[in-house]
């Protein structure tokens, strides 16, 4: 095949950006490359070197949705990096329980009754 270099892509994972929405861990990940392909918004591609965790090209694009975390097959992987604001908790009065938004337990059922 001829191609002119004009033709070419390059993809580089986004370093620059303060956002950091996955977090592998290197250890653990196999380089399955299942999150890649559940991944809503398209922001990680396969990383080069085979086996080795996947590469975050569009940070900034990440919805939050933990389809990539919810579908690695490893345990302790990938982790979701919630914004900052996400993560303050709230407290139910009743019980003085702290929850917030992505915690792994389930949520207690909300007793009061719809308004
Ligand atoms: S699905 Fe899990 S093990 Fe597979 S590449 Fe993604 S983080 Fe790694
Ligand atoms: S949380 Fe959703 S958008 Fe973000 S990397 Fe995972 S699957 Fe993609």
């Amino acid at each position: 095949m001829n191609r002119k270099k004009a033709d070419e892509i390059h993809v580089f994972p986004n370093l620059p950006s303060p956002t950091r929405p996955v977090v592998f861990n290197p250890n653990n990940c196999t380089g399955c490359n299942k999150c890649v392909n559940v991944c809503i918004m398209d922001i990680l591609i396969p990383n080069p070197e085979k086996g080795k965790p996947p590469l975050v090209v569009f940070p900034d694009e990440c919805w939050y949705d933990a389809c990539c975390e919810l579908h690695c097959p490893e345990t302790d992987a990938i982790r979701l990096n919630y914004p900052l604001m996400w993560k303050v908790p709230w407290k139910r009065k009743e019980t003085g329980e702290y929850h917030w938004v992505g915690e792994r337990k389930p949520l207690p059922p909300n007793p009061k009754p719809p308004a």
